[in-house]
């Protein structure tokens, strides 16, 4: 099942994407799922965020392959950095480049949205949490993030987080394509099988300490293959299971 959330004219709601149609849910899809037999056509709404979290915790060097490429050592232990929801943007919004940042990396990642609180989760309970899946651009200032000590404004700036185009309920996260295509080429392309820390390995471990809101997600690391993007270039992350989310940078 695809969760969408979308606007049209000034109505936001949820809701279920089918077939290039949208049935309505009533409130959210956090407390259970009631269809309205409401309907919209796709191309008649604007697609939003499909959630809103209240903070994105996000996966430094979680894939071998990436790990080799920036010349680091896998952790042991998972590597967690927050973005916040201020970050957030939907798909086809554009990704800003803060003044006085010279280098704007894409970085294509799984992103796994929560579907209920989740304080001390362990790793067999964990998928009871997950709502879906969907693709997440972590979007890097790296000269930033070379020189301060704290992400802070390297990960977390305004535009930071596009997350879309919708969640997928019906996925397996352990083999998931991730590709990153820029102006068309493909980038990137990573399989959450090579991933360092599984998806109820970070959950459990995150909860440990972090409670984890419904609508939050965990954007799970990026494969090899980052670079910059430039004023007007296209970025789209393609994850296999789920869709394509695109914007462009200004
Ligand atoms: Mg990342």
């Amino acid at each position: 099942m695809k969760i969408v959330r979308y606007s049209i004219g000034r109505k936001t709601a949820y809701g279920i994407l089918k077939d290039n149609r949208i049935e309505r849910i009533a409130g959210t899809p956090y407390r259970g799922i009631k269809g309205t037999k409401e309907y919209r056509k796709l191309s008649e709404v604007k697609l939003l965020a499909p959630c809103l979290p209240s903070k994105v915790i996000a996966i430094g060097l979680n894939y071998y392959k990436h790990a080799q490429e920036v010349k680091q050592e896998v952790p042991k232990e998972p590597l967690t950095f927050f973005k916040p929801s201020t970050s957030v943007i939907g798909p086809e919004e554009k990704i800003i480049r803060p003044k006085g940042c010279e280098q704007l990396d894409y970085e294509a990642e799984l992103g796994v949205v929560i579907g209920k609180t989740a304080t001390r989760v362990s790793k067999a309970d964990a998928m009871q949490y997950v709502l879906g899946y969907t693709c997440f651009n972590d979007v890097t200032a790296r000269d930033w993030q070379r020189i301060d000590k704290q992400w802070t404004r390297a990960k977390g700036s305004d535009t930071f987080s596009p997350i879309g185009p919708w969640i997928e309920t019906d996925l397996d996260p352990a083999n998931v394509t991730v590709e990153a295509y820029l102006n068309g080429k493909r980038v990137q392309q990573g399989n959450t099988s090579d991933l360092v820390f599984d998806v109820p390995a970070l959950i459990s471990f995150i909860t440990n300490s972090i409670t984890l809101l419904p609508g939050d997600v965990i954007a799970t690391g990026t494969p090899a293959g980052i670079a910059p993007m430039q004023t007007g270039d296209v970025i789209e992350i393609k994850c296999s299971g789920i869709g394509t989310l695109k914007n462009t940078v200004a």
